[in-house]
């Protein structure tokens, strides 16, 4: 059985006070291993650890020596490339296909694209007149904002990791992470590589353990925490945001959503049931990116309900490994239980339940695990909970509609604004649909797709600033401003 250790200042070590927590298997139920669980000691061993490296060689490194290490840190992820795919695969049971073609490879992708980008970000500079004729030169430089706070959760546990701490590291800081309980192997694990390619110990700090009133928390509330980089619910996000008030600290979030995916009957068919089908399944529906309602214009309605209903029927259940299988579990039996009472409230609601609803047989090696059937429903008014609430699993609601306006309007009357997935082959209206709907991001034919290098993140309650590329240098520096009067 694994255990779980905290990496702080470059050790790994268990709490002091010897706590620990189960992490079980969420394919079968079984104990996989024992995670040290971090209180206040540890929090405050890590943070003091990262603040003292900011002063440290870290602090001292120039740009093209830290370049060089996320390069030797990306390699070393490669290099251990299989031990990352099996401690995600442990940790939440997804199929070996996406972890080891989507999320893994991100990890490392995650630490080169912002070596690119840190070391070719330009600063301003404006040459300025002045009363006396002599002029004044006035320009801007980024310095690292200092001790970065990383809160993840489990979904995708070392992409979303990677995605603070790889921009985070290349512009100067330091981190204290705090993953996911659900999820701790791959953030204990990217420490071995961080200390086999010499990053100084302190930069990179991970401390496990719960959310309120735990490690979590005591992050956040930490006075000598700089800034706080979250991805997790909307709900957290309010919790978080309120420790951040304290201080002063900046936040950056990603948080929950209730994407829509617009189906127009001018669109590639096939196309868009693989894609709606990925959007809403994938990943077991756990996917903020993912699709919960989907629209589909009138004439196409029996048909692509069909479809997907077809695909839904033909998923292969089974452990990452097992040949063909394409469809994991929840991450754990708390969430089924919140997933199984959303199925439950949809019937209640008066929903048709088109396929699913409830909990797959398995066998017996795989009965204990957090299986649930891919489910569609239609019939529901835009008002059931399970058309307005974020659920994070496999499901989605189907609903007709008849014109552009309408699905807008439909797409919009949520409070989540994170992502939408449109379906047609008219250019000039999936331009005009790309702005009227209200997210962060609007995929035309095509779902999950993204150059790095551009701007992410979600409107409305589903987050506050963007990451990516350039625009990760808004959250993880600060911008100052020097004037030389020449
Ligand atoms: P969560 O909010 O329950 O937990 C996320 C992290 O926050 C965990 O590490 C948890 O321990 C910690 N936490 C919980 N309460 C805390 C507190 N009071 N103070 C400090 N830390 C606290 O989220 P989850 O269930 O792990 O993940 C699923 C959610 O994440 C969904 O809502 C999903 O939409 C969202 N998500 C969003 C994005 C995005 O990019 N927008 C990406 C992935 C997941």
């Amino acid at each position: 059985m694994n255990s779980i250790q905290h990496f702080i200042n470059g050790k790994y070590q268990d709490s002091s006070d010897g706590r620990t927590f189960e992490k079980r298997s969420p394919l079968d139920g079984q104990l996989i291993g024992r995670v040290c669980e971090g209180g206040q000691a540890e929090i405050d061993a890590a943070v003091a650890a990262a603040r003292a490296a900011l002063h440290g060689d870290w602090g001292r490194m120039n740009v093209a020596a830290r370049v060089d290490m996320l390069y030797a840190i990306a390699d070393g992820i490669t290099q251990r490339f299989d031990d990352f795919v099996a401690a995600e695969e442990a940790d939440t049971g997804q199929p070996h296909h996406v972890i080891a073609h989507a999320f893994v490879p991100r990890g490392a992708a995650n630490f080169k694209i912002f070596a690119d980008t840190i070391k070719n970000v330009p600063t301003e500079s404006f040459r300025m007149d002045t009363p006396d004729g002599r002029g004044a030169l006035n320009y801007s430089i980024r310095k690292p904002k200092g001790v970065v706070a990383v809160i993840s959760p489990w979904n995708a546990p070392f992409m979303l990791m990677t995605w603070k701490v790889g921009p985070a590291l290349a512009c100067g800081n330091t981190v204290v992470v705090k993953p996911s309980e659900e999820t701790p192997a791959t953030a204990a694990l990217l420490g071995e590589v961080m200390n086999a390619v010499g990053v100084p110990p302190g930069v990179y700090n991970v401390v496990h353990g719960f959310g309120p009133d735990a490690a979590g928390e005591f992050l956040t509330r930490h006075e000598e925490v700089d800034a706080i980089t979250f991805t997790g619910e909307t709900s957290t996000g309010t919790a978080i945001m309120k420790a951040a008030a304290e201080g002063i600290r900046d936040v950056s979030f990603e948080l929950g959503g209730k994407n829509a995916g617009i189906v127009f009957a001018d669109c590639n068919f096939e196309d868009a049931c693989e894609g709606i089908f990925r959007s809403a399944f994938m990943n077991t529906g756990q996917v903020c990116l993912g699709t919960e309602r989907v629209y589909v214009e009138r004439p196409i309605f029996e048909r692509f309900v069909a479809a997907l209903k077809a695909r839904c029927e033909a998923v292969k259940y089974g452990r990452p490994t097992d040949k063909g299988a394409n469809y994991g579990p929840l991450i754990s039996q708390e969430h089924k239980r919140k997933v199984l009472s959303y199925y439950a409230k949809a019937v209640a609601d008066g929903a048709t339940v088109v396929t699913g609803g409830g909990v797959p047989a398995m066998p017996p090696e795989l009965a204990n695990g957090a299986w649930v059937q891919p489910t569609i429903w239609t019939g529901l008014p835009e008002t059931a909970a399970v058309v307005r609430e974020e659920i994070f699993g496999p499901c989605c609601h189907i609903r007709p509609f008849d014109s552009e306006e309408e699905v807008a309007a439909l797409a919009n009357a949520n409070r989540y604004g994170l992502s939408t997935t449109i379906w047609t082959n008219d250019l000039g209206r999936a331009h005009r649909m790309a702005e009227a709907i209200e997210v962060g991001i609007t995929w035309i034919n095509s779902w999950f797709l993204r150059d790095l290098r551009t701007p992410f993140g979600g409107s409305k309650q589903s987050g506050i600033g963007r990451e990516g590329g350039v625009h990760s240098l808004e959250f993880y520096t600060e911008l100052r401003n020097v004037c030389v009067k020449l």
